[in-house]
């Protein structure tokens, strides 16, 4: 028996009727059934008649700042730029210059236990590149990814959120970064000071991911819903930079929230532009909501064929004071936002915040947003067994999802790397 062999017994799987049980043998599920026999010493755990996700997805998580959010300098009732994305990356820039490896690590490795609470198996991180903090962030999230492989699978995205030509010096930075191996070019599109400026920024990432053979992950359209910035309307850039350079299915945006303001045809025109790219979308709802107000239109940018996924984005700093690293918190606001009260469409958002994202971000032999390929991050025979059971005995799993269950266990390539068990006692009728 090796140590990734376990059998998982007694869980309900979506849209399977009867409660199965799983079979994991070297980290791999391998067998899904009723009834299933262990082999002789392998590890029993009883899932109690719950339900069963693959493990969760933050496709987009800012671990190198988060955590900040008692360090800012002043009143945050008080602080006129409180909420507002010039203020949040002004402060955040500030609070940058304090930044040092072990603080950055520490931080990271914080909502990295809490994530990990919460049953999320794989984190895609952007990371802070510029003059103020040179590598340091980078660093130290290569350290922290090395430190936690087996547990979660983290790619790093060197991330130039203060922007290339209006931040001399970063370019060098990015280059340097993605020499010491980071997984990912990042982008931030509205960064520079005009929209030209923008354009060519977006064209020097994907010289970049083309010089080091990576994907592209960039911030875009992020203003409110009716803005008429036009260095907030590039998705469309995005999608036509990623078709000509053949990069569908390894390019994805976060953010893209002016789409909400977009009348019907252009709305339309754009969800198919970046459909046919092959370009993925992150919607950020914690962040969206708290500094613009309104969230991309998932349910229409799924529908048209986009690759979407749902992400915490910030936790705790300016950009958003709030947050646990819960995928499933975030997955319940979003629905509030949009036409996603059913049961199905409940399972439609679980499907993004696991298998989905995962695709997206080709996680264990998928390839990229369109998840086109192997079958992956799944409950299936072949897949990585990372696996969240949700305390809500004999519930389905979108009343697991409006019950807020605890995960009582997070499996991750065949090993329980988190347990929760919570003891209520009523005295009521
Ligand atoms: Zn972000």
């Amino acid at each position: 028996m090796a140590a990734d062999d376990l059998l998982l017994t007694n869980v309900r799987v979506r849209g399977r009727a009867e409660l199965v049980d799983l079979r994991v043998e070297h980290g791999r599920i391998a067998e899904v059934g009723p009834g299933l026999d262990a082999s002789p010493g392998t590890t029993t755990l009883d899932g109690g008649a719950r339900p069963v996700l693959p493990g969760l997805v933050e496709p987009h998580l800012h671990l190198d700042k988060a955590m900040l959010g008692e360090r800012e300098p002043e009143n945050p009732i008080q602080h006129a730029d409180r909420g507002t994305l010039a203020g949040a990356v002004a402060t955040t820039a500030r609070l940058k210059e304090g930044f040092t490896h072990d603080d950055v690590a520490a931080r990271a490795e914080d909502v990295l236990r809490r994530a990990v609470t919460h049953g999320t198996t794989v984190v895609r991180t952007p990371v802070d590149v510029d003059p103020t903090v040179g590598l340091t962030s980078i660093d130290a999230l290569l350290e922290v990814k090395q430190r936690w492989a087996g547990t979660v699978e983290i790619q790093v995205v060197a991330f130039p959120q203060e922007g290339l030509a209006a931040r001399p010096g970063t370019d060098e930075l990015l280059v340097e970064a993605l020499r010491r191996g980071v997984d990912v070019v990042g982008g931030c599109s509205y960064a520079e000071d005009d929209v030209e400026g923008c354009r060519a920024h977006l064209r020097r990432v994907f010289d970049l991911a083309e010089r080091f053979d990576v994907p592209v992950d960039v911030h875009a359209d992020f203003a409110p819903a009716h803005a008429t910035d036009p260095r907030h309307a590039l998705a469309g850039d995005v999608a036509a930079l990623t078709r000509a350079r053949g990069w569908g299915g390894r390019t994805t945006i976060g953010h893209v929230t002016t789409l909400a303001g977009y009348a019907d045809d252009a709305r339309r025109r754009l969800v198919a532009e970046l459909a046919d790219a092959g370009v993925g979308l992150v919607v950020l709802p914690p962040t969206d909501l708290y500094v613009q107000g309104t969230v991309a239109p998932v349910a229409e940018l799924l529908d048209g064929g986009v690759a979407t996924a749902l992400s915490s984005n910030n936790v705790r700093n300016a950009f958003t004071p709030f947050g646990t690293a819960d995928v499933l918190d975030v997955t319940l606001l979003a629905a509030h936002t949009q036409p996603f009260g059913t049961r199905d469409g409940l399972d439609r958002l679980l499907d993004r915040a696991t298998r989905g994202a995962a695709a997206m971000l080709g996680v264990d032999g998928a390839s990229g947003a369109t998840g086109v390929g192997r079958r992956s991050h799944d409950l299936a025979p072949g897949s990585r067994a990372d696996l969240v059971v949700l305390d809500s005995p004999r519930a389905d799993h979108h009343t697991a999802l409006l019950d807020r269950a605890p995960r009582r266990y997070v499996i991750s390539g065949g090993r329980v790397v988190a347990k929760t068990a919570t003891n209520t006692t009523l005295h009521v009728p």
